[in-house]
């Protein structure tokens, strides 16, 4: 059986971060202040806090000061808008992300639209998901999408005409995603929880993408010989890190596929990076 070709995450990842690295180190040489990214966790979810970590992790090697802020669970709305509104005007700040989901006192999305657009690094706020209906290059595109897109970049996979599906429309990466591979020329469907006979719809993808978290949802039989596929998904089952694609089965009808971990992931985690020097060289003219 022939093997696909394997979209490395990783790799592609270690080859941008290497190229943000070289811009900020000659950014110091020039005597310029560090770029900053502020990251907030709210309580104790043992999964953010190894998101968080694997953010700061990144940002100090290629040269990005994080400042990480750990809020009890039970911090309020106000408590968390009181410290955004802090960082919104500190002049070493140029990103804000704030770990999602938050506990369920707190208003999410009116933390996120406290969040100043131009730091939301994380592409949350209206504005920027507005800039991506506009389609104007100077808002920030949501990191797995942004990862997601530069992966498919990296491997030369067009997308102008093709047939991609998503399956998930969830607010941080199905919805922004939809966006963003129609920018690209793509022609998109949708499917959701709602949808009927999601295979029949799976069939007809070139490109593939799901970003559901139910584990192996997508089978082999569910995927169109030959096609891309992208699995966003990350969840566990039986003690192991799964994606929503089954990948052992499914990676023999695949031209090319992502794995579970090394694949979408490490490449969210970069596009975080972009949109913090992006932030970091508009505030300072660069
Ligand atoms: P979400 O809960 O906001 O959205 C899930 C979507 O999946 C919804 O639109 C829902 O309708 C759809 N869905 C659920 N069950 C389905 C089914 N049986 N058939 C079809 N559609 C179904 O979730 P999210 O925040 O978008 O995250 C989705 C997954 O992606 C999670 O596993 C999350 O951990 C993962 N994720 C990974 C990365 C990464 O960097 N790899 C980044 C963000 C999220």
């Amino acid at each position: 059986m022939k093997e696909p070709l394997i979209l490395d995450g990783r790799k592609v990842s270690e080859e941008i971060r290497s190229k943000i690295k070289e811009k900020i180190d000659s950014y110091k040489e020039r005597g310029l202040r560090d770029p900053g990214l502020a990251v907030i966790l709210v309580g104790e979810d043992p999964a953010s806090k190894i998101y968080v970590n694997n953010k700061v992790k990144a940002c100090a090697k290629v040269g990005i000061k994080s400042f990480k802020f750990e809020l009890p669970q039970n911090t309020t709305t106000q408590e968390l808008l009181d410290l955004i509104s802090d960082l919104n005007t500190d002049p070493e700040v140029d990103g804000i992300l704030v770990q999602l989901p938050l506990p369920p006192q707190i208003d999410q999305q009116e933390i996120i639209n406290a969040i100043n657009p131009s730091k939301d690094v994380d592409g949350f706020h209206p504005q920027n998901m507005g800039k991506l209906v506009a389609r104007t290059e100077d808002g920030f595109i949501p990191c797995t999408p942004l990862g997601i897109d530069l992966l498919l970049q990296h491997y030369s996979i067009n997308l102008k005409g093709k047939d991609v599906v998503i399956v998930g429309e969830g607010f941080i990466v199905g919805r922004p995603l939809t966006l963003l591979m129609l920018w690209r020329g793509a022609t998109v469907t949708v499917c959701h929880i709602h949808t009927r006979d999601l295979k029949r719809f799976t069939l007809q993808a070139e490109i593939l993408i799901s970003a559901t978290g139910v584990p192996h949802l997508i089978k082999e039989d569910m995927v169109k010989e030959g096609a891309v596929v992208i699995d966003v998904g990350i969840s566990k089952k039986d003690g192991k890190i799964v994606g929503d694609v089954d990948f052992e089965k499914v990676k023999y009808k695949a031209k090319a596929i992502t794995p579970v971990p090394g694949g979408v992931g490490p490449m969210t985690v970069t596009g975080l990076l972009l949109n913090t020097l992006k932030s970091y060289e508009r505030r300072e003219r660069l």
